[in-house]
């Protein structure tokens, strides 16, 4: 008996959750990097994420709530809290009335947007080519090509530490620049309806594979990342600042500022969250001692 053996004992009971112990979140971030969780769940629909909150909350846990992992770098010596992992979340989106679409928390953006497509519904383009889930970027507010979530959520269903299931209407997500009501309180979105505008399927599609073109050409994708470290400082923009700081192709162990993008920091092979880390502290004096500006990361550091 451990610390989470009544928790897995009620889960697997319920059934609807992969449960998994010692689990190296490497393989579960877009950076490759991190040591062992020692406990990830896998809720695998709504309604089991809703019930596994609720058991963490009741057994007074605190998970972790993660997607894909594409905005986390998780520290090399493991994670001793429960991770809830969202990306088993397979079940089929709901085509509502008046341009709506539910997704469930966990769906990948392009699949959601690829689904809008089909069904001739306009507004999810520019977040077709963000590797996160539906969760994970109504939490971040993410954004891209002039488009946020913040334009396009409804309302979303979410648990908070209690494990008290509540909807958040569009303007209570309070969204700012990377940031939300869902982000800032801790809540747990399960399940998120997107207000879309009709159009035409061919144009959005086509409107897609030009911003996936241009991603392409502009952004390191064939390395492990977690995207742009920086959030936009309010004098400019930060791969500038720290391009003119000749800082491209800076490298830490195994961590490299891209020479093709240099917001992003890229694992060029065996990159520990160490190496990022201080990479992204010689990157942040060097661009303030130049500048006077102190860039802030916007991706997450989890300790
Ligand atoms: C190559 C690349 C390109 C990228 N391009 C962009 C871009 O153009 N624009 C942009 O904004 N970002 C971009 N990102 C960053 C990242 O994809 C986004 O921040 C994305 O929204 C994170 O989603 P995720 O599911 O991976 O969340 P994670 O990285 O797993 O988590 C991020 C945050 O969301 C929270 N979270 C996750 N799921 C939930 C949930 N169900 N309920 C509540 N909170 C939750 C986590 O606790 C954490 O605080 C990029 C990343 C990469 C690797």
């Amino acid at each position: 008996m451990d610390r989470y053996s009544a928790i897995i004992t009620e889960i697997s009971k319920m059934g609807g959750a992969v449960i998994c112990r010692d689990e190296p979140l490497s393989r579960h971030t877009s950076f490759k990097i991190g040591g062992n969780a020692a406990l990830m769940i896998f809720p695998e629909d709504p309604q089991t994420l809703a019930m596994v909150c609720a058991v963490f909350a009741r057994a007074g846990e605190k998970p972790f709530v993660m997607g894909n992992g594409t905005n986390l770098l998780f520290p090399d010596e493991g994670f001793a809290r429960p991770i809830i992992n969202t990306s088993k979340m397979h079940s089929p989106a709901e085509i509502l009335e008046g341009d709506k679409i539910r997704f469930p928390a966990g769906m990948n953006l392009a699949t959601a947007a690829t689904i809008a497509a089909k069904n001739a519904l306009g507004g999810m383009e520019f977040a077709h080519g963000i590797p996160g889930t539906i969760g994970g970027a109504i939490s971040m507010n993410a954004g891209a090509y002039g488009g946020e979530m913040k334009d396009i959520v409804f309302e979303s269903r979410c648990v908070d530490a209690n494990g008290e299931i509540f909807t958040l209407s569009a303007r209570e997500h309070d969204f700012g620049y990377r940031r939300s009501a869902i982000s800032e309180k801790g809540y747990t979105v399960i399940d998120a309806v997107m207000h879309l505008t009709a159009g035409s399927a061919a144009a959005i599609s086509e409107c897609m594979a030009e911003l996936a073109a241009k991603r392409r050409e502009s952004q390191p994708l064939e390395y492990p990342s977690a995207g742009s470290v920086f959030k936009r400082p309010q004098n400019g923009y930060a791969a500038a600042m720290i391009d003119q700081a000749g800082l491209k192709g800076l490298t830490v162990g195994g961590a490299q500022v891209s020479e093709k993008h240099a917001g992003f920091m890229i694992n060029v092979g065996g990159a520990t969250c160490k190496d990022v880390v201080e990479l992204i502290d010689r990157v942040r004096r060097e661009v303030y001692r130049q500048t006077g500006t102190l860039l802030e990361t916007e991706v997450k550091v989890i300790v």
